[in-house]
């Protein structure tokens, strides 16, 4: 296929287009029958050792490297393509995306900036995004690999806000009263993270209180805001949740809005997994007040099934967005004519230079399905969710341990003795099991199945194989003394 020459394109396409054809429909093939496989299974120690060789030298084949991962890697996925994955927050992907990606690659773009037709794709899926989550027409907006990085650009942003662009140059020596950011308790890990990353801290993460459906209290956080500028501190941010991953509680967006305007605050909102329920038209009404926020993080990856990654941030001041991230430089020079014309690009948005065409299989995915049809299928997620709960409520052996929001499930097998770690034990069980995959978190304390449905694939029928094999399973190990 390949010969010795300077050139790695196939010496014989003829044979080259034959292997990959086939490769899209073996990949196909198992997308279209991926329920007769098992959800997950470990990998066999061979596989291992299969990824254990060294650097290749010399030339093989590709015909080998596709058998390689037939054999070797397809099985071993994670699973969350199939309908009985609710592990996590993990889309499902789709066939669409898939195939744009794959687009993607041929093409190669690289989209930190020039001017090119990829760039202007990518300004569109961030002006539909403006236009869905009501932010002015000329809000910015740019893919990243993951809300992890989305919420981290915002909070460097909401910084700029607080501290001025001088603050990119001098960094935080000079910075007296330190700056303190609100969130509840429910909020995920990354937000922390991004305080830490940002050279603020994430003790300077307050972690607000939630009422009994998880959504933040809004008088606790008022009053921790008091408390900070008596202490003599700056608080500048506030994240809101649209969406929390534990439970998918949706904070009172609209009162958060309120307070950061009283209190001049910046007003983010992680809706790595809920935002995009935006689409939904019956879901739309909760998520009120996110038009108000002033940068919202987004995962097109999980709800709206887009193949990874496909991260993303939405800012309203596009200005301060560039002001933050900008750096001219030589080889980075802008011109009115040519390919160096275009400006700003997308670099000037964030930390990323290089960055590939992402935008494609978003961009792909909706305009094949359209938002109605995403959002429908988002309905049919949380209806899948409610019947689970329903099922729950009828099991006398289960119970919930949180309220349903939107997809998300979170249960328990009851047990009188060392619930916590029959819990654990079920979870781990239930995986091992192939037929359905959720997983564990804690509730107040209390070891949770969480069951995530995320999954376009999933239907009433994993429903319901997911609680009678927890029952199952968990009555094997009540009985096996595991709870005792
Ligand atoms: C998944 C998730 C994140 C992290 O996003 P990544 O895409 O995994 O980086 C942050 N917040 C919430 C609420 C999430 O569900």
């Amino acid at each position: 296929l390949f010969d010795h020459q300077h050139s790695l394109d196939p010496s014989d396409w003829d044979a080259f287009r034959r292997q990959s054809h086939q490769a899209l429909d073996d990949m196909l093939d198992y997308v279209a029958t991926i329920r007769k496989r098992p959800v997950w299974q470990p990998a066999p120690q061979s596989t291992e050792n299969q990824f254990r060789s060294g650097l290749p030298t010399a030339q093989s084949t590709l015909a080998t490297a596709l058998a390689t991962f037939q054999q070797h890697i397809l099985p071993y996925a994670v699973g969350n393509a199939h309908p009985g994955f609710m592990g996590w927050v993990h889309g499902g992907g789709n066939v669409v995306g898939m195939v744009a990606d794959m687009l993607a690659a041929g093409l190669n773009s690289n989209l930190g900036g020039r001017d090119h037709i990829p760039i202007v794709v990518e300004q569109q899926v961030v002006r539909w995004m403006a236009e869905l989550f009501g932010f002015p027409h000329d809000a910015s907006g740019l893919f990243v690999t993951g809300s992890s990085l989305a919420n981290w650009i915002a909070i460097l942003i909401a910084r700029t806000s607080a501290l001025g662009i001088k603050v990119r140059k001098q960094g935080l020596r000079a910075q007296v009263p330190s700056l303190t950011a609100y969130a509840s308790e429910g909020t995920h890990g990354c937000v922390a993270k991004a305080l830490d990353m940002s050279g603020l801290g994430s003790d300077q993460l307050r972690r607000i209180a939630t009422h009994d459906n998880f959504r933040i209290n809004v008088a606790e956080l008022q009053r921790a805001i008091a408390a900070d500028r008596t202490a003599g501190l700056q608080p500048f941010c506030v994240i809101g949740n649209a969406g929390t991953v534990d439970t998918g509680a949706i904070d009172d967006l609209a009162a958060l809005a309120d307070v950061c305007r009283r209190e001049k605050l910046w007003f983010h909102v992680d809706g790595a997994c809920g935002a995009l329920g935006m689409m939904s038209a019956r879901l739309k009404p909760q998520f009120a007040g996110i038009e108000q926020a002033d940068s919202l993080a987004l995962d097109f990856h999980k709800w709206a099934q887009v193949p990874y990654d496909a991260g993303f941030v939405l800012v309203r001041d596009s200005q301060l967005h560039r002001q933050t991230f900008a750096a001219p430089a030589a080889y980075l020079g802008r011109a009115q004519r040519g390919l160096a014309a275009g400006s700003p690009w997308p670099c000037d948005y964030g930390p990323d230079l290089s960055r590939n065409f992402k935008a494609l299989k978003v961009w792909f995915t909706l305009q094949v399905f359209g938002a109605n049809r995403l959002g429908l299928m988002m309905d049919t997620t949380c209806n899948l969710a409610r019947s689970l709960e329903q099922r729950i409520a009828s099991e006398s052996e289960l119970e919930l341990l949180a309220p349903v929001s939107l997809n998300i499930v979170c249960f328990r097998f009851r047990s009188q003795h060392a619930v916590n770690e029959l819990n654990s034990q079920l979870v781990i069980e239930l995986q091992e099991s192939g037929l359905v995959a959720p997983s564990s978190t804690e509730i107040n304390g209390q070891v949770a199945i969480r069951a995530a449905i995320f999954n376009h694939r999933t239907t009433r029928s994993d429903i319901d194989l997911l609680v009678d094999t927890t029952l199952r399973l968990g009555r094997k190990l009540r009985l096996a003394g595991v709870a005792s």
